[in-house]
């Protein structure tokens, strides 16, 4: 079908450092999702993303993040919440891969299972994306050892799962602490009720997406 042809990279607003580096890592076209969210992700849109696991979501929000980030500004732009430490391991892995055309991009990452002085001392250093589970996340906040006044973007990833695992409390204390003005993705492999009340509190008129649950 000739609307649903895969558009490559190139015709998107993004830098051309970060379509340098898609052609290096063999990324040419986009995937459906990627297609259908980047578009108004780069247009500064709040964003909804449902497309089953392996879709590519990781590149429609690392895209949009990486493109909007400013190096030079050393504080913390955006943060990206997933529901284990292992996703967000992944998605610290993809952003760093994503983002390797940019020089000095500072990628960390917030769970649980390590020493939290430790990490402390590495928010001190400072960072511009955080990759972190909520419980984490919020820990660091109430310790105030993390603060999100200069955050621009946040990203909910697997928001089913963080829901499914009972992070909902900690995710409403985060987004709290958060500027009101930020823009804010959330993708999903699935979109149940609570998905729809989430996206209604936190998010600003979001826009759907969604990629063709068959290929
Ligand atoms: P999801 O989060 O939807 O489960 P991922 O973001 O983890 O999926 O992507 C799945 C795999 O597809 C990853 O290995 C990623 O490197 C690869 N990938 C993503 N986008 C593209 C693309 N446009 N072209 C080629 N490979 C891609
Ligand atoms: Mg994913």
């Amino acid at each position: 079908m000739s609307d649903t042809a895969p558009q490559a990279f190139a015709t998107l607003p993004l830098k051309p450092e970060l379509l340098s580096n898609l052609e290096t890592l063999g990324y040419h076209t986009m995937t459906p999702i990627q297609q259908a969210a980047l578009p108004p992700i780069l247009a500064g849109e709040d964003v909804v993303g449902q497309a089953k696991t392996g879709s590519g979501k990781t590149a429609a929000f690392g895209l949009g993040l990486l493109n909007r980030l400013r190096v030079g500004r050393f504080c913390v732009q955006s943060l990206i919440l997933c529901p284990t430490r292992e996703l967000a391991d992944q998605v610290a892995n993809e952003l760093r891969r994503l983002g390797r055309g940019i020089p000095n991009v500072k990628v960390l990452t917030l769970c649980g299972g390590t020493p939290l002085g430790p990490q402390a001392a590495s928010l001190e250093h400072g960072a511009h994306i955080l990759v972190g589970t909520p419980g984490r996340v919020q820990d660091h906040l109430s310790r105030k050892t993390l603060d999100l006044n200069t955050l621009e973007l946040l990203v909910l990833d697997e928001a089913d799962r963080m829901l499914e695992m009972g992070f909902q409390s900690e995710l409403d204390y985060i987004v709290a602490r958060t500027p009101a003005e930020r823009q804010t993705l959330l993708f999903s492999a699935t979109y149940p009720d609570e998905i729809q009340q989430v996206a209604e509190s936190f998010m600003h008129q979001p826009r759907m997406v969604q990629a063709a649950a068959t290929k």
